[in-house]
């Protein structure tokens, strides 16, 4: 049985077919999610999931993209980590690919808030969930002065090198891996995947975003996360079953989640 660690199910593309959602994930062998959070804004409707179904749980955070939203306090994520099934903080980080002309200092409200979810992941305990895309020096500056060698969590949908995944694991995260580990040009992302420990990786879809070879380009769901644990067996020379064991087995330690009893 298979984790999707992060996916987007109150986005209205696949809210509105949920129902259909829930029948390919069961079909596939995907039996939990974890419902990630973009805003304050989208917060009740990503919680209503995850009180609504045994086998979805949530994040609280606003991701660095965000502009013209609520900017949360350490208080409010604080406040939001303590509700049921609320099981981390993000999706947090820095994203500078569409600085739309303005520089890195101009910036410094997104490492601001960064930090921010850093402090509440290290008041709450909970794990953060990393987004880092053309920023990965500055994701890693911000994590060292700020989590003092106490923040954890995971780099999700992870792009960058070799060198940026042997920092996050030195700080002691989880890399997580996406349908992107499929896409033909991803050949050195692969290396990357080839050399993290299975112990250390986690599988996941970003749904309904970067949808995995075959459905590349189609709207993704968490029911094709299998396709990233194919590719990762494929890479370690061992079968799905084991990149599934193991990528539920870390999720359930990083996230404080419940084995699975079935
Ligand atoms: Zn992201
Ligand atoms: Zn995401």
């Amino acid at each position: 049985m298979y984790v999707d660690s992060h996916c987007h199910l109150s986005f209205p593309e696949l809210s509105a077919r949920l129902p259909e959602i829930r029948a390919e994930m069961q079909a596939a062998g995907v039996d939990r999610a974890l419902c990630i959070c973009t805003t304050l804004e989208e917060f009740a409707e990503v919680h209503r999931l995850a009180t609504g179904y045994d086998n979805f749980w949530a994040s609280a955070g606003v991701h660095p993209d965000e502009e013209d939203v609520r900017e949360p306090s350490v208080d409010d994520l604080v406040a939001l980590a303590a509700l049921p099934k609320v099981v981390a903080i993000g999706e947090t980080g820095l994203d500078y690919y569409r600085l739309n002309g303005r520089s890195i200092a101009d910036m410094e409200w997104q490492r601001e808030r960064f930090r921010v979810h850093i402090r509440a992941s290290r008041r709450t305990g909970k794990p953060l969930v990393i987004h880092t895309r053309s920023a990965s020096d500055d994701t890693l500056g911000v994590l060292k002065e700020e989590g003092g060698g106490a923040a954890r969590g995971v780099f999700h949908c992870f792009t960058e090198t070799m060198a940026v995944a042997k920092a996050a694991l030195d700080l002691g995260f989880l890399i997580s891996f996406s349908g992107i580990l499929t896409f033909k040009t991803a050949a050195d992302l692969r290396e990357v995947a080839r050399y993290v420990p299975l112990e250390r990786c986690l599988i996941e879809t970003d749904s309904p975003y970067l949808a995995p070879v075959p459905f590349r380009g189609k709207t993704n769901t968490p029911a094709y996360v299998p396709y990233v644990a194919q590719q990762i067996a494929e890479l370690k020379d061992i079968t799905p079953q084991e990149v599934a064991r193991a990528t539920s087995r870390n999720f359930e330690m990083l996230f404080g989640v419940p084995e699975q009893s079935s």
